[in-house]
């Protein structure tokens, strides 16, 4: 099976992602967190690129003032993932760790990152089980109600030990092109003579649904010689970016409202004109705002 599974995916694995293509491990790091909520799609064509650009080692990363490379991460959203890069590059001084345990000392590296790190990067005979990989297992093994721990369990008896790199590669590419959430292509897996869950796949990987929030928002607009006013925002999700104004709900000088989702958040955004503000704002010049440390909510109000 696992001589089949390598040659499912010598012909079929997206073997151009160029995280695959590299033996710097700053930048598969780099990569892992980039796709931990973000898609393959965008993480290649725009953000790893783009980020890499400006911070090209974990060093340089690490010199850098928070601010720019919160203004690099702008877009991606999730902007602790952002802090912790940075926080490591200083701690680490440009120079990851090997070991799993070490890598699991830092900031914003969870189990998950570690293996991959230790496997794609270092390729050391480990698991790695994201959530692709998981839903493979928990179909090939027939698993209900399996716990993380249970599903880590399986994914070793399965490992590949001569070849676990590319073990862990194949699995997880099988997952996110054939094994789908919904309707698996079982009829073309390389998988399917051993794989106890093909007759009713969706059963082992039935999810609940997330339960949405929606909130009402109300920002002040207030510019001033070309320049417009932001805050600094004080909740630890959006710590160390920059924000519109907050208001109370006004019955003038109503701009525009728009949609906006975040996580599990259904936003009504509601803009207003501002003729004087009393709060401690940082200017910023419009021209300027691209390179801010602003999120995609405060771009889509202004840009
Ligand atoms: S046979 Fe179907 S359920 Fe089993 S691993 Fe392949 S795609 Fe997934």
């Amino acid at each position: 099976m696992q001589k089949t599974l390598l040659q499912w995916y010598e012909a079929n694995g997206r073997h151009e992602l160029p995280w695959r293509n590299t033996t710097d491990i700053y930048h598969i790091y780099l990569s892992e967190i980039m796709l931990q909520q973000t898609q393959v799609n965008r993480v290649r064509d725009e953000y790893y690129p783009q980020f890499l650009a400006k911070f090209p080692t974990l060093k340089s990363l690490g010199e850098a003032p928070l601010e720019e490379v919160l203004s690099a991460w702008s877009g991606l959203g999730y902007y602790s993932r952002a802090r912790n890069l940075h926080k490591t590059a200083q701690l680490t001084q440009g120079k990851l760790p090997s070991e799993y345990k070490e890598l699991l000392k830092l900031p914003g590296i969870g189990s998950y990152t570690a293996s991959a790190i230790c496997s794609f990067g270092h390729h050391q005979g480990i698991t790695v089980v994201d959530t692709n990989i998981a839903r493979v297992i928990k179909r090939f093994y027939a698993l209900l109600d399996a716990n993380a721990k249970n599903i880590d369990t399986h994914a070793a008896q399965l490992l590949n030990h001569k070849e676990s790199r590319a073990h862990n590669l194949a699995l997880m590419d099988l997952g996110s092109l054939l094994c789908l959430p919904k309707n698996p292509k079982c009829d073309i897996c390389p998988l399917r003579e051993q794989c106890r869950g093909k007759e009713e796949p969706e059963l082992y990987t039935q999810t609940k649904k997330t339960k949405y929030e929606s909130l009402e928002l109300f920002y002040g607009i207030y510019i001033r010689n070309n320049k417009i006013a932001l805050t600094q925002t004080e909740g630890s999700m959006y710590k160390g970016m920059l924000e519109l104004p907050s208001v109370e709900p006004l019955e003038e000088d109503f701009l525009r409202s728009f949609k906006h989702s975040y996580t599990k958040y259904r936003l009504t955004v509601n803009l207003y004109h501002l003729e004087e503000i009393e709060k401690k704002c940082i200017w910023i010049a419009m021209d300027e705002l691209h390179a801010a440390p602003i999120s995609s909510l405060v771009k889509k109000a202004l840009l």
